[in-house]
């Protein structure tokens, strides 16, 4: 119930809208019905008097139902979409909102179609809230409070025949078809989750899963969670079909009884025989108003389910949040690890054990290692994406959880091996490190990032749309904009993590030279497994298993014979057979 509740207050900033749509939806269906009754006493009325004049009233009643409801209807439309985009705007953003916190740590158990999906989805099929429940539920029990009201006027017996049909439509159906379709509203957005998450999944996955020849069996699996979401729906539509079918019958049985009601009052001379046709139309006239309501309850199980989702995403906690007082993070970068241990899953082999080490402003440092060492874990940790188990991570003295996230990370660059670039233009692309920077800027980075000859060659330039993942940029070039990227965020403290690892050796001294420009003036961590290009750097941290195994100079650990020397070795073995 609680979800329900929730999801009520999400309506209460539109209160006014909400009132306003509501109403104007009573007002064409009391147009709609007010149009029946009218003309029906109008032609039992005509067919009675000698002279038509008498009935100017009536005709100009039919005339003015006929012409407003149409006007009506436009308006509860442009104004219960206009609460519902609303609220689906301030959803969507709420929800982003959330899960933007999460990332990375908070995230680490959601797929990402299945994110996808709460974003997407889920938050659409709040659509349904104002629309298909909210609005005809306040419009059904105001109209038949309306049409119960006129009827009373006429006599006890009809208004209690039409309430008790009323109900049964309204109330009664609806309840049958919920029990019959228990379950199938939770059900539909399950099978519809489960099938999003597989289909991005699969996409996304497409070349390896072809290349491992395991096509079949995505199209296999795909297939059953298609059929299981079209059983899920053929089961609702068997509802959905019934409950239409009975209603229908309860309306048309709701006007017969409703004048059978009424026609002992005319044989009493109560009400005038001319009005038995209006009573009979007055009532069916009304059943529009009721006969949404079995979507209406359909609908609410699958807003129910849709919002209970979403709501899971409130619950999940970010991996580090920002204390209430924060500090104002250190212009100088003295970074600082000291006796950090860290693990990604408790019980899980530590990915950092008591690591210290100090990198003072102005300084480079390179943490080399073999792969599964915990080198990006020290960049992660220096980040505050994650916060360790024991020891304290601190940047200018101070811990860096005293100081806000952002903040903190203003004051560092990170480039990585496989930086995410937007699928957007290279303009679009650069201006996420300063979104600030101007034609100058963009020109300078360009120049320092050896970018500059290629955007000129392309027809459309800093325009130039990358394609997803900047699929259209080489290798080399992408890693060249990451670089640009950096540069323009003008950081103090840079982390350059394995940024040569994936590129072929012409191409890696390509970039590197930009790096070397990059690192000019700036406090460095320069993370890698690949022993070169590290001559520039002041001291060299050897990680295995977590833990520091070495430290000192390039020199003092190549004349050492310790682990740097067997991995600078190994390297040169490789270097020497390629
Ligand atoms: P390196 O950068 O030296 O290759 P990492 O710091 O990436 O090493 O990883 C250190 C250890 O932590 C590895 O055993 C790796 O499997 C594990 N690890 C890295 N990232 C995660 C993560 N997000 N969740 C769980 N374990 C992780």
């Amino acid at each position: 119930m609680s979800v329900y509740r929730r999801l009520l207050k999400l309506l209460w900033p539109y209160r006014r809208r909400v009132a306003l749509a509501v109403l104007l939806g009573v007002a064409t269906i009391v147009a709609n019905t007010g149009l029946l009754a009218t003309a029906a006493y109008l032609l039992s009325a005509a067919a009675l008097v000698r002279l038509l004049i008498g009935l100017t009233g009536a005709v100009f009643l039919v005339r003015l139902f006929g012409l407003s409801r149409a006007f009506l209807r436009y308006g509860e439309r442009l104004v219960s979409h206009g609460v519902t985009f609303r609220l689906l705007a301030q959803v969507r953003s709420w929800t982003y909102g959330r899960i933007e916190p999460l990332a990375p740590g908070g995230l680490a158990g959601q797929r990402s179609g299945d994110l996808l999906s709460r974003i997407v989805k889920d938050v659409d099929e709040l659509e349904h809230l104002f629309q298909h429940v909210v609005g005809p539920l306040a419009v059904a029990a105001l109209t038949v409070a309306c049409a119960v009201g006129v009827l009373l006027v006429f006599g006890t017996a009809p208004a209690l025949v039409a309430l008790a049909f009323l109900l049964t439509a309204g109330v009664g159906l609806p309840l049958l078809s919920g029990l019959l379709a228990r379950g199938r509203g939770r059900g539909q957005v399950a099978a519809r989750a489960a099938l999003d998450a597989q289909l991005v999944d699969g996409v996304q996955g497409i070349v390896d899963l072809l290349a491992l020849d395991r096509g079949e069996d995505l199209l296999r699996e795909t297939g059953a969670l298609g059929a299981r979401l079209g059983s899920e729906q053929r089961r609702a539509s068997l509802v959905t079909g019934l409950h239409l079918g009975l209603g229908e019958l309860l309306a048309h049985l709701a006007m017969v009884a409703a004048v059978l009601a009424a026609i002992p009052l005319v044989g009493s001379g109560r009400i005038a025989g001319v009005y038995l046709a209006a009573i009979g139309l007055l009532v069916l006239g009304t059943f529009e108003a009721v006969q949404p309501l079995g979507r209406a309850f359909q609908f609410l199980g699958r807003t129910g389910a849709a919002g209970e989702r979403l709501y899971e995403l409130a619950e999940l906690r970010p991996s580090v949040t920002d204390p209430p007082d924060p500090i104002p993070a250190p212009d100088l970068p003295l970074l600082e690890f000291d006796h950090v241990s860290f693990a990604y899953e408790s019980g899980e082999p530590p990915a950092l054990d008591e690591v210290t080490f100090a990198l003072v402003p102005g300084a480079r440092l390179a943490i080399v290692g073999p792969s599964g060492a915990g080198k990006s874990t020290v960049a992660a940790l220096a980040a505050r994406f994650w916060d360790p188990a024991e020891g304290e991570v601190r940047l200018g003295g101070h811990d860096v959880r005293r100081y806000a996230q952002e903040d903190l990370r203003s004051r560092l660059a990170v480039v990585t091996q496989d930086a995410h670039l937007f699928n957007n233009t290279i303009r679009a692309n650069l201006l996420v490190g300063r979104p600030g920077a101007t034609e100058t800027d963009l020109a300078e980075v360009l120049e320092r990032a050896r970018l500059t000859e290629l955007v000129a060659s392309l027809p459309e330039g800093l325009d130039t749309w990358i394609g997803e993942h900047g699929l259209r940029l080489s290798g080399g070039e992408r890693q060249r904009l990451a670089i640009a990227r950096a540069l323009l965020k003008d950081a103090p403290l840079l982390i350059l993590d394995e940024v040569t690892a994936n590129l072929d050796p012409i191409v890696e001294a390509e970039v590197l030279a930009g790096i070397h420009d990059l690192m000019a003036g700036r406090t460095t961590l320069v993370i890698t497994h690949r022993l070169v290009y590290l001559d520039d750097v002041d001291e060299v941290l050897v990680l295995d298993h977590g833990r520091i195994v070495e430290r000192g100079t390039v020199a003092s650990l190549s004349a050492a014979g310790g682990t740097f020397r067997r991995l600078l070795d190994a390297q040169n073995q490789y270097l020497t057979l390629v």
